[in-house]
């Protein structure tokens, strides 16, 4: 019998990933796995930095959430979801309308990040379409954004790696340049500017606004672009420029909801309500898929009239609403209570952050910068300090990083050359410090010896 390793490249075709590579680095196949620990078929065992992208929040295999979902399963795996309803899902709407933004009050299923982002898109273009706003077709997004993988979610993303051989076959949007503050153009820092860029995307606005069905933003991070944080203030504008001129605006949490950035919604800190609010990721503890799309009572309106009217939204998937997913995401919000994660969020940030600075990392000649908010902590490599100059991408300085982190017990993923701390909530401070400590380790190994 061959190793799992190598039935696994066989038969599988794995997700973002140069298959080739396995030829040097094989599949590191996953047994079981528990807090903020992974381990392997022999044994070894990760710490799971990222929280096995970005969806784990409470550690893995965690017991209550476990519990929720073997309840369910003997009561209820499945049941369509058009005309039908069920428990879980009634309450998980029900406690998400009570968490989230004032004015998000109707909540519509999917079973993924993209397919949330999807649904928002169309209901916004199908909105301005039955108000009589036949004009308003054009989606407004930021350079480098990302809001997911299939072709629509795709064309309102801005990363070359992923769209730029499908571009023939995606829609037309206007791209903004947004905030970049690391390389910020008006020199200015994120903890003290007024969000001068914003001109940018008040100019598209302005000269574009009939055009414009709504403007899609991830809320303070672009997390798939290398963790690029930037402040509140840049959505206060952006709320108020798209009210308005009649533009919705979509707020893309799949990434940063769920207490990432120290609040529950990333919202929360511009205190901005948008017209949809997109989730999926920490929703379930990342237990199962699960997709979130909420928005307005009179977003809702516009779609509901005589069925003779042809006014619904004809949208649906298989696996909408599922019930295993919904009892997760419950197990999931009673989790939040019950270990005070935001309260205690605040602390282990404020931990891996003075780790951070008492580590010397900050010292090291190729660290250009440090940045984190909440449980979000980005290191962006850099060839030259004082320049920022990057290194030639073709040298996957990140990925050979992420090599030597494995080798030292250590699972980061780094976005190109930004190696980044996105945690399960549950990680300790011996545990940070392994963290930490572990990414330094590799990052000297690679570079110094
Ligand atoms: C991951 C992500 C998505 C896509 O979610 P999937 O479940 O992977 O399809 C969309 N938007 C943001 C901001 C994300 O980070």
């Amino acid at each position: 019998m061959n190793s799992w390793h190598e039935r696994d490249v066989r038969v599988i075709w794995h997700p973002c990933t140069q298959m080739k590579d396995h030829e040097i680095y094989p599949p590191i196949v996953i047994q079981k796995g528990k807090g903020v620990w992974l381990y392997d078929t022999s044994g070894k065992k990760y710490l799971d930095a990222i929280s096995s992208w970005w969806v784990n929040i409470f550690g893995h295999t965690r017991g209550e959430i476990v519990k929720a979902i073997s309840h369910h399963a003997k009561k209820l795996e499945h049941v369509i979801f058009s005309h039908f309803s069920h428990i879980p899902a009634i309450k998980l709407a029900e406690r998400i309308v009570e968490k989230a933004p004032p004015g998000l009050r109707k909540v519509f299923f999917s079973d993924n990040g993209s397919t949330a982002i999807e649904v928002a898109l169309k209901m916004s273009f199908q909105y301005h379409q039955q108000q009589g706003q036949n004009q308003k077709k054009l989606f407004v997004k930021l350079k480098d954004a990302y809001h997911g993988e299939t072709i629509g979610a795709l064309s309102t993303s801005d990363l070359d790696l992923y769209k730029k051989i499908f571009h023939p076959l995606l829609f037309p949007t206007l791209t903004v340049e947004g905030p970049d503050c690391f390389r910020c153009p008006y020199q200015q820092h994120r903890e003290t500017c007024q969000a001068e860029c914003f001109e940018k995307m008040e100019k598209t606005i302005l000269s574009s606004h009939n055009q414009i069905a709504a403007v899609i933003i991830e809320p303070l991070v672009q997390a798939a672009a290398g963790m690029k944080i930037y402040p509140p203030l840049y959505l206060k504008k952006l709320r108020k420029i798209t009210e308005t001129y009649n533009i919705h605006l979509i707020a893309d949490e799949v990434a940063v909801g769920f207490g990432r950035t120290g609040t529950f919604f990333a919202c929360e800190q511009a205190e901005i309500s948008p017209d949809f609010l997109c989730l999926s990721k920490g929703i379930t503890g990342g237990f199962l898929p699960l997709g979130l799309t909420l928005t307005t009572e009179d977003i809702y309106q516009a779609f509901y009239a005589e069925y003779e009217k042809q006014k619904a939204f004809m949208h649906s998937h298989s696996y909408t609403g599922n019930p295993l997913a919904c009892a997760a995401a419950l197990a999931t919000l009673d989790l939040f209570e019950k270990t005070q994660a935001l309260r205690v969020n605040k602390e282990k940030a404020f931990f891996l952050s003075n780790k951070v600075a008492s580590s010397g990392l900050l010292d090291l000649p190729m660290v250009g910068e440090y940045r984190q908010v909440g449980m979000i902590g980005a290191i962006e490599l850099v060839a030259d300090k004082k320049t920022k100059k990057p290194f030639p991408w073709q040298q996957r300085t990140g990925y050979q990083i992420y090599r030597k982190a494995l080798e030292l017990g250590l699972l980061l993923r780094p976005l190109g050359d930004v190696l980044y701390f996105m945690p399960p909530y549950v990680i300790s401070p011996k545990e940070i410090e392994f963290m930490v400590d572990k990414s330094i380790e590799a990052m000297e190994k690679f570079f110094f010896s």
